[in-house]
């Protein structure tokens, strides 16, 4: 039997709901259970796909092509599951399909409502694809309370009543703030969130109570008290230093203990969380640091490069080092800031994915400081154009070289992708295509040079990763650009596309095409990230 947990947040937005759900997820694995995570966001777009860094942080990416919440990348990081398509839905997509249908007229003539088409719809995402899982935990977007949440809330709300008893819970995430004149810890905000929800229908099961200081014993019984539940069920979550110490600390505080108590689950196996013990050895005692310049366009939101920021870290408990990552704003070196003073004290340097020209004179002015300087170089998606455009232009003699990406440009080494194979066939676009879902999304396979660099990192010739980008580099200039010594040692299977360039006269140069940062997990650092540390641990030996 599959069972339900439905995750709701309250009182204040970016409490941590999609680390909490994975951390669970994470807890009940551990315990053996099969998991699957999900989550509904309630803005009308279709997918996060069209909306700015700014606006929602990074976009994540699954294997199967869909553009998805950045919180889809917790969950993969968490559990290793990968997430699907069917992992993300919006409210935008619910009412797409839905309009879909009403104009098909597959609603026989009936007036299509809120209830029940749109929480039909949302059921169905619900319970889709569940069958090998032992428990699916729903993540509801947005704050309790919320106008554009409430078709989900009432969704949950049915389908707690259409399963069958025992087989659905409720988690409630909430804050306990402290407020320091008065020196107490504040439960007030919680009792109203609660009572919003069961306004709603919905009474928790369980509280998580995200706080700052220790919840005391007294308070924690008076939230059971007022709010309805055990005291056993509130569970307090402290602010944790690591992410990687979430599901430890939930453990600690009988999370999932409570959980299973929850669903009437006896006798469950105990969790093994060597796992995480020894991702937490790495981070807190680490031996040595090195600090790499992300030099990028969002660098204002962290959020924005999330699952760069944790590959990054990932590479470093491959190597017991802690990572320290200097955000550096492309434009600064557009503006007239010397690159040298900024880049000079870094053990490594990464581009990595964006769109627009804005910056990318900058960022190919870092390609340029690493490959004279020698300091090992990252280039990704965005990144690798640089790189390849750097190279024609100041090892291949083609000073013109551009994409047009940035405009019309007479030596186009990067270009729009108008054709490729994809498992579904022939792809096609133009410049007119609509922006929304029509890049070269998901995983592609890519067949790597046998005595390259980049096979020697992976140990295998053929890799499949996750692509995100309109735009390719031109396999026209392979030639001059290998003279100068910038060789494609990774390519398309059919040969057209180039996936990966190298240059293996540099201590460590890779520029990749796809976002290999989507793959990788603490406890199974990517191979490319785990090189490029070690090339920077190196570089830090040298300064
Ligand atoms: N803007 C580039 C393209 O569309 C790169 C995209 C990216 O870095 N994700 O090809």
């Amino acid at each position: 039997m599959t069972r339900y947990i439905f995750i709701t947040g309250g009182v204040v937005s970016s409490l941590g709901k999609g680390l909490m759900a994975a951390s669970l997820a994470a807890l009940l694995q551990a315990r053996g259970y099969r998991v699957r995570i999900r989550k509904f966001d309630p803005y009308l777009n279709v997918d996060p796909g069209t909306m700015s860094p700014y606006q929602h942080g990074e976009v994540y990416v699954t294997d199967d092509g869909a553009e998805t919440d950045l919180d889809l990348g917790h969950y993969e990081r968490f559990t290793g599951v990968s997430a699907r398509q069917s992992d993300n839905v919006t409210q935008g997509r619910v009412y797409q399909t839905i309009i879909t249908k009403e104009r098909r007229g597959d609603y026989l003539g009936a007036t299509v409502q809120v209830i029940p088409h749109v929480t039909d719809e949302i059921k169905a995402f619900a319970l889709a694809d569940t069958d090998d899982i032992d428990f699916v935990l729903c993540e509801i977007g947005g704050t309790v309370g919320d106008i554009e949440s409430l078709p989900f809330m009432e969704a949950i709300r049915q389908l707690h009543n259409d399963l069958d008893r025992g087989q659905s819970i409720f988690v409630h995430v909430t804050l306990v703030p402290y407020i320091a004149a008065a020196g107490e810890l504040k439960t007030k905000p919680t009792q109203h969130s609660v009572r919003e929800l069961t306004s709603l229908g919905i009474q928790p099961d369980i509280l998580l109570c995200r706080c700052e200081h220790p919840l005391p014993e007294s308070e924690r019984r008076k939230i059971a008290l007022f709010c309805n539940v055990r005291p056993e069920a509130v569970i307090p979550a402290l602010d944790a230093s690591s992410i990687y110490g979430v599901p430890a600390q939930y453990h600690a505080e009988g999370l999932d203990a409570e959980v299973l108590r929850a669903f009437g689950i006896e006798g469950a196996p105990v969790p093994s969380l060597e796992r995480w013990d020894d991702i937490m050895d790495r981070q807190q005692n680490p031996e040595g640091e090195v600090t790499i310049g992300v030099v990028g366009k969002y660098v204002g939101l962290p959020d924005a490069y999330k699952s760069l920021h944790e590959a990054l870290t990932h590479g470093g408990f491959a190597n017991r080092v802690k990572v320290k990552i200097k955000w550096i704003d492309a434009e600064l070196f557009e503006k007239g800031d010397d690159v040298a003073a900024f880049l000079e004290p870094m053990h490594g340097i990464l581009v990595p994915g964006g769109f627009g020209v804005r910056g990318s004179e900058g960022k190919i002015a870092s390609v340029r400081f690493a490959r004279e300087r020698n300091v090992p170089f990252f280039g990704i998606c965005l990144g690798m154009q640089m790189a390849c455009i750097e190279g024609a232009r100041n090892t291949a003699g083609i000073a013109a070289a551009s994409t047009t990406e940035f405009g019309e440009t007479s030596e186009p080494v990067v270009g729009l992708i108008t054709e490729w194979m994809s498992a579904e066939g022939l792809q096609k676009r133009t410049a007119e295509t609509d922006l929304g879902g029509t890049m070269r999304l998901g995983a592609y396979p890519a067949k790597l040079t046998g005595n390259s660099v980049v096979a020697g990192i992976y140990g295998t010739d053929e890799i499949s990763e996750r692509h995100r980008h309109r735009y390719e580099v031109n396999a026209g200039y392979r030639e001059p650009l290998e003279k100068g010594g910038l060789i494609f040692s990774g390519m398309s299977p059919d040969g057209t596309l180039p996936e990966i360039v190298e240059r293996p006269d540099h201590p460590w140069f890779v520029g990749v095409q796809f976002h290999p940062e989507l793959k990788s997990k603490p406890f199974d650092p990517h191979p490319l990230f785990a090189s490029f540390i070690e090339a920077a641990v190196k570089q830090s030996r040298l300064v």
